[in-house]
């Protein structure tokens, strides 16, 4: 129980290699990371362990904003974010070279592992990190025990398991990922700059795919530290040699496959290693088990062009780590029927369904090619760019057109 200690490290245990915690958590990506730093804040005994000590140069989320931003608020992160990433609060959004809006609001631009040390240089002791890999995990009703590779063992009454698509360790408990969408959606990473030195002149741009064939998604450019930072989100069989012109030769793929970037971007190069992602769509079986519970990717992966999988996993973050488990910790056991609480609370479930509604909407609005989906992704853009004209005009008289509009 947590309510009469008075130290919130973990213990390792004198003359052993025994670590003795209240939770476990195995992996430190943002979701551990963020766990981490809410339930040590809240005075818990907490082991995080993670493979890596800095997160590797790994193309992940490099942007959030809107509703993330107010739950990173409420957990208390978003003074650290502000100091880390690059702020920008417009988006101007074209199609074919024509405005449809402008998005206006606060947003951040990042390397995934900037994100990943500000959650981890939240928690209050920087001894709560093991730097390990854990082998095997082993879960019951009362104590939970963890083997690490260099032979160390951890101890905990409930362990987290947030490593990611890794599956090994949650195989080894019996737990199995159901592939929804094999090859779903491919993504692509990479920094721009000017040819000329200057800065672009716009401070973020998205452009959406103008041909169903392409699986243009969109492209989000948006600022990081050392220049603009490009997302391509695509739905496109992998093995297209287009993937292998994109990653050869960036910027005239680029321009080949959005013309209408042109006037927007002038004479622009990539100044880094373009990175590439093809993600399945997956989500846990067997996972409701005595002693451990998954969160973020460990429980359901998603569609990188949809951006939901932030905002799943600040949910799984908020819900476990602010309600559930300082709950459970109260009393013993950690048996099946205080784990369920957490896999069925209301707004976990309903951010993990909006997560695969999301990832599904966009595949069929980016390329599917029938008469519905046709008219659906025509209206979809009209809409956007009449609600955008209206706005633009006089603020008071129009204020029934636009909500006609947006309905
Ligand atoms: C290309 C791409 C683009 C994306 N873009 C967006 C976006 O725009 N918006 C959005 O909302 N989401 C996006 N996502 C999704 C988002 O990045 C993920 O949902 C999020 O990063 C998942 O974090 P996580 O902590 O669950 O997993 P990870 O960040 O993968 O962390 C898992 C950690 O576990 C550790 N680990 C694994 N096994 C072990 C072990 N046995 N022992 C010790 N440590 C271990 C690893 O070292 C790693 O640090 C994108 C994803 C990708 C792939």
């Amino acid at each position: 129980m947590t309510a009469d200690r008075n130290v919130t490290e973990p213990i390792a245990e004198a003359g052993t290699s025994r670590t003795v915690a209240d939770i476990a958590i195995v992996g430190g990506g943002l979701a551990g990371s963020l766990a981490a730093a809410v339930l040590a804040q809240a005075g818990h005994r907490i082991a995080l362990i993670d493979k890596r000590a800095v997160y590797p140069d790994e193309f992940r989320v490099e942007k959030i904003g809107g509703h993330q931003l107010a739950m990173l608020r409420k957990l208390g992160f978003l003074d650290a974010l502000d100091k880390v990433a690059c702020r920008y609060d417009q988006v101007l959004n074209i199609r074919e070279s024509k405005v449809v809006d402008v998005s206006v609001g606060q947003a951040y631009g990042f390397p995934y592992a900037d994100l990943v040390a500000m959650a981890r240089s939240q928690m209050p002791d920087p001894s709560g990190l093991i730097v390990d890999e854990v082998t095997a995990v082993s879960c019951s009703d009362d104590v939970q025990h963890l083997e690490l590779a260099s032979g160390r063992q951890v101890t905990a009454r409930l362990v987290v398991l947030a490593a990611g698509m890794a599956g090994a360790l949650a195989y080894k408990l019996g737990i199995r990922r159901r592939v929804l969408a094999e090859r779903h959606s491919v993504s692509f990473g990479f920094t721009i700059v000017r040819q000329d030195g200057r800065p672009f002149d716009f401070e973020a741009l998205t452009c959406y795919g103008e041909r169903t064939a392409d699986g243009i998604d969109y492209l989000s450019l948006f600022p990081v530290r050392v220049g603009m930072r490009a997302n391509l989100f695509m739905f496109r069989d992998p093995t297209d040699p287009i993937m292998r012109e994109l990653r050869r030769e960036p910027e005239a793929t680029l321009l080949r496959l959005l013309p209408g970037l042109r006037p927007y971007l002038g004479d622009f190069r990539v100044v880094d290693r373009v990175q590439n992602w093809v993600m399945d769509l997956t989500v846990v079986e067997g996972h409701l088990q005595p002693g451990v519970v998954l969160i973020g990717d460990a429980f359901q992966t998603n569609c990188p062009a949809a951006g939901t999988g932030v905002a799943r996993l600040l949910v799984d973050v908020d819900r476990l780590c602010t309600e559930y488990a300082p709950r459970w910790l109260m009393t013993a056991g950690m048996g099946q029927e205080k784990i369920s609480q957490f896999y069925s609370d209301r707004d976990k479930i309903a951010a993990d369904q909006q997560s695969l509604k999301m990832a599904r909407f966009r595949q069929a609005l980016t390329s599917r090619n029938d008469i519905g989906w046709d008219v659906r992704r025509r209206l979809h853009f009209l809409r956007r760019s009449l609600t955008h004209r209206v706005d633009q005009m006089h603020p008071g008289w129009l204020g029934r057109v636009r909500g006609a509009l947006r309905a």
